[in-house]
Parts: C-alpha cells; sequence; structure tokens
C-alpha cells in the first residue's frame, strides 16, 4: 500500500486525486482462517493489526455485521486517559495512552492524538480522597497524574463555575498526557494498516451461529456462509452476550445504552478534557468548535443506539451547574452506543469456556482509550494460546474467584 505523505497530496492534487487507492481490501472470505475475530470496532481490529505485525500471523479475517467502525468505536467522546486506580488496570491503559502518541507514525494514518490534558474534578470530600489515593496509586505505577488545587483548575479550566451551586470544585486529578484522539480515524487506521498486512476484513457478514464439536470450537455461521477456524475471538461489546450465548455459555455482562450529544460550534473556550464524576458529565471542545458531552448509561439493560431523553436532560442540566456558558447553546445532535458493563468495571480478556474460544469484552463506557493496548494484549493471547502478564489479570475466572478489579467504587463513571 502506499505511504500517506505531503508528498503525495502534492502529487495526488496535480492529477485530480485520481491515484489513491482504497483504503482496504473487500476480499471475499476464504473457507478457513487460522484466526477468525468477530467484531470490526477497535479492539477486534487492533487485535487483528497486531498479529499481524508482532506475531506474523496474518491468515486472519476480521468478520463485521456493519460497517467497521460502526459500534461503539465511532460513537464514543474519545477520552483517552490512564490515571486508574488499580495496578492491573493502570498497566494495560498506560500501555495503551503510551501506544497513542505515535500511532500516526506507526500506522501511517493521522488518529488526531491530541494530549490536551484530562482534568477529573473533585466536587465532594469523598471525591477528593478517592482522587488522592488515585493521585499516589499513579505514582507507584510511575503515571503521570497529579491533584491540583481549585486555584490550578480554575486556571487550566477557564469557563468553569468553581463554586457551583450545589457542588463547588474542591480539587482535581489532572492527567497533563491525557486527551482525545479521533475515533474513526483509529479505526480507519489499524483497518488500513491489517488490510496492508493481509488480514481479511469483511463487512456486511453478521456471525449468525458457532459451531463446536467435543473439542472445542470449529467456526462459525455467518450471513456469507460458514467459515471454519479453530480460533476464535470475540469482540462485539454489546453484543457480547448475544454471542456467549450462540457458543453456549453466560458471561457476566450486561448492556446498555450510554450516550453522548454535540453541541453548536462556538470559537475557542476549552482546551482540555473535564470530567465532572459527581454531577455526571464530561466535555471536552472539537477541532469544529463542538462541545463534545458525554453522561451517564440507561439505568436499565437495552440494545438500543440511541438513550433516553430524561438522560440528555440530566447530563446537560449537571454540566449547565459547572459550565454555565452550555445554557445558551443549542444541542445539534446526539446519538448512543451499546456499552457491555460488568460488575467490577474491568474488561474481560482471557479464555472463554469453550476450548479455542477467546474474549474481548467489557470495557464498558471506557473502552476507546485502550484500544492500542488491549488489541496488543489480544493479539499476545491468540499468538499464545494464553493470555501473557498484560491481560492475565482480566481472565473471566475472576468473577469465580472473587478477584475483582474494581474500578466502579474508585469513580463514579468510568470513563
Ligand atoms: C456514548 C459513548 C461514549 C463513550 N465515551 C468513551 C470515552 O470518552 N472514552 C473511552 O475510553 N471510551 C468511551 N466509550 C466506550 C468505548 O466506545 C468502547 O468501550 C469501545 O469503543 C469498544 O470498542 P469495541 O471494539 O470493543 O466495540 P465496538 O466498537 O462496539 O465494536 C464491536 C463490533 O462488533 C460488531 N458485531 C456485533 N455483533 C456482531 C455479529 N453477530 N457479527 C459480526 N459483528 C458483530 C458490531 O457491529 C461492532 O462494530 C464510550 C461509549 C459510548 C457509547
Amino acid at each position: 500500500m502506499k505511504r500517506y505523505s505531503a508528498f503525495a497530496i502534492a502529487r495526488e492534487a496535480l492529477r485530480h486525486h485520481a491515484g489513491w487507492e482504497r483504503a482496504w481490501a473487500s476480499p471475499e472470505p476464504r473457507a478457513q482462517y487460522d484466526v477468525v475475530i468477530v467484531g470490526a470496532g477497535g479492539h477486534g481490529l487492533a487485535t487483528a493489526y497486531y498479529l499481524a505485525k508482532n506475531h506474523g500471523i496474518t491468515n486472519v479475517a476480521v468478520l463485521e455485521k456493519g460497517w467497521l467502525g460502526g459500534g461503539n468505536t465511532g460513537r464514543n467522546t474519545t477520552i483517552i486517559r490512564s490515571n486508574y486506580l488499580q495496578d492491573e488496570s493502570a498497566a494495560i491503559f498506560e500501555k495503551s495512552r503510551t501506544l497513542y502518541e505515535t500511532l500516526s507514525q506507526e500506522l501511517n494514518y493521522n488518529i488526531m492524538f491530541s494530549p490536551r490534558g484530562v482534568m477529573m474534578l473533585a466536587q465532594t470530600e469523598h471525591e477528593l480522597r478517592a482522587w488522592k489515593r488515585t493521585a499516589h496509586a499513579n505514582r507507584l505505577a510511575s503515571i503521570q497524574s497529579r491533584m491540583v488545587t481549585p486555584d490550578e483548575v480554575r486556571k487550566i479550566v477557564k469557563v468553569i463555575n468553581i463554586d457551583g451551586p450545589r457542588y463547588p470544585v474542591l480539587g482535581g486529578l489532572w492527567q497533563p498526557r491525557g486527551g482525545t484522539a479521533r475515533h474513526d480515524a483509529v479505526a480507519w487506521g489499524y483497518a488500513r494498516a491489517a488490510s496492508d498486512l493481509g488480514v481479511h476484513i469483511i463487512q456486511n457478514c453478521a456471525v449468525t451461529g458457532v459451531d463446536r464439536d467435543a473439542t472445542g470450537v470449529t467456526g462459525v455461521q455467518t450471513g456469507k456462509g460458514p467459515i471454519r477456524c479453530n480460533r476464535l475471538c470475540l469482540v462485539v461489546a454489546g453484543s457480547s452476550g448475544v454471542l456467549a450465548e450462540m457458543a453456549g455459555f453466560r458471561l457476566p455482562v450486561e448492556s446498555l445504552a450510554l450516550q453522548a450529544l454535540v453541541s453548536e460550534p462556538i470559537k475557542p473556550v476549552l482546551d482540555c478534557v473535564v470530567m465532572a464524576n459527581t454531577v455526571h458529565g464530561y466535555i471536552s471542545q472539537s477541532d469544529k468548535g463542538e462541545l463534545v458531552i458525554g453522561g451517564g448509561a440507561d439505568g436499565f439493560n437495552n440494545y438500543t443506539q440511541r438513550g433516553s431523553f430524561q438522560h440528555v436532560e440530566e447530563t446537560v442540566r449537571a454540566l449547565v451547574e459547572t459550565f454555565p456558558l452550555i445554557s445558551r447553546l443549542k444541542m445539534l445532535r446526539q446519538w448512543g452506543g451499546i456499552v457491555d458493563m460488568t460488575g467490577d468495571r474491568s474488561p474481560i480478556i482471557g479464555p472463554a469456556p469453550v476450548p479455542g474460544i477467546f474474549l474481548n469484552c467489557g470495557w464498558g463506557t471506557g473502552g476507546f482509550k485502550a484500544i492500542p493496548g488491549s488489541g496488543w494484549a489480544t493479539a499476545e493471547m491468540l499468538a499464545d494460546g494464553a493470555p501473557r502478564a498484560l491481560a492475565a489479570p482480566f481472565s473471566l475466572e475472576r468473577f469465580a474467584e472473587g478477584r475483582m478489579i474494581d474500578e466502579s467504587v474508585a469513580a463514579a463513571v468510568a470513563h
């Protein structure tokens, strides 16, 4: 595949942009692959890329029922950070954040990584204590993140109402190298690079059944016919329970809608990401000037990609307290994605109860930031047949063993 470069843009400008290749191939499926990955979201595509790049395994298919990146990967609010409380989480999220730093160069695709800083507000005494604990844990894990005073918060986030009517800002946890990236570009960049290495990405190809015999998985049934494999990786976020049922086991995962919205574009007012977990809303400003706003998940299980009106109202009401300027803005559009939540709000990466099936799910409301690290760790697991250090703590067995990686108590929302 030809490299993208300033020279290539100049060359194509001179010939009416007629020479660009398709970013990825659209092959017909083969009858058999070494590895089949279900779900062409960021995690599935990154897994395929690192399988090919790091392990030389290229006889790989990524099967996608819709269009690639059309799930949560193309629907999130793009927050990237790694200042998690537990060591296991900090390790995989920091690996991911580090990979994000150079991902545009690695993939030869501009993913628009913008390490503009993430501010997590402390608006109650409990939250202040929790963030202090996280800041200490982060320091021990060599993650760059620190507590800031209300005055520092005001200097960094100029449009904030620091004295808030219900919840004044008592401080914040600041990660200066956290930020955002363009979500579609992450999916497109991994797809292009994986396709270039020989991976088959097959869109409009829903998996409708999982074939198994006494020894384990033997293949999948799809809208484009049966495909044989003896290593199958399910990376389908909110549809994880559905795929697990096809394969004959159950997962401790609930699916529900999480939504986001954007305002009309305005001049630059906010140059970092702010998360206000107590009032439950988070906000950043896109390059186009829109305020990108996210809130909580629906309080009941569902598979809609919309989200309820009541949540829009709650989120905006919460943010108006902290950012009064929002009250004068029109909201342009709103959407939802189906997130897969585990009880401890940490993901599941590991072998499934059926031999040959591997899982990558449970990223819930916070898996965009994890895409590179998760893909890296899942590729290791598929190549070796067992997880290595980064993924090992996130096995399914932890629920039976009571060995939770609890990120739910430490943060009211897990983005
Ligand atoms: C509104 C919203 C805001 C969010 N904000 C953030 C944030 O700021 N930061 C952050 O880190 N995370 C955020 N997240 C979470 C993040 O988006 C997800 O954790 C992450 O994108 C999950 O990626 P994935 O590849 O696992 O899943 P997805 O991108 O959902 O991909 C799964 C794919 O599987 C496909 N699939 C399903 N069933 C089948 C089948 N039977 N056959 C074939 N294909 C199938 C789907 O079509 C889909 O394309 C947010 C999520 C939402 C919804």
